[in-house]
């Protein structure tokens, strides 16, 4: 037997067809899970806003060789950082200093 595109061989054991869900459980469950992926996100978008300790990254107020925070990319002028809390001095450095592009 010639079989086309579309034709299923019935000779041949199909698997079981899955029943699709009614398309407003299908979207209840979208909007369901967005709205649970935003609430499980909240906490760590909030915490990378967060700053950590000048100590907790062996900040000084001085360089490391040709590395400071005004060649840092994350050096905010004039004495912040994205990432370290309190007053930055454009001379100081830490332990993750990154080059500024
Ligand atoms: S070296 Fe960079 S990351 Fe570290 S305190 Fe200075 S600006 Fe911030």
């Amino acid at each position: 037997m010639n079989l086309t595109e579309g034709d299923v061989d019935m000779t041949e054991p199909q698997p079981p067809r899955l029943a699709l869900p009614p398309r407003r459980k299908v979207l209840f469950r979208g909007i369901a899970c967005t709205a649970g992926g935003a609430m499980l996100l909240a906490p760590l978008t909030s915490a990378r806003a967060a700053k950590v300790g000048q100590a907790a990254v062996g900040y000084q107020s001085s360089p490391k060789g040709d590395q400071q925070c005004s060649n840092c990319a994350q050096f905010a002028a004039p004495n912040a950082c994205n990432f370290v809390d309190g007053n930055i001095s454009p001379s100081g450095w830490c332990q993750i200093w990154a080059k500024k592009s």
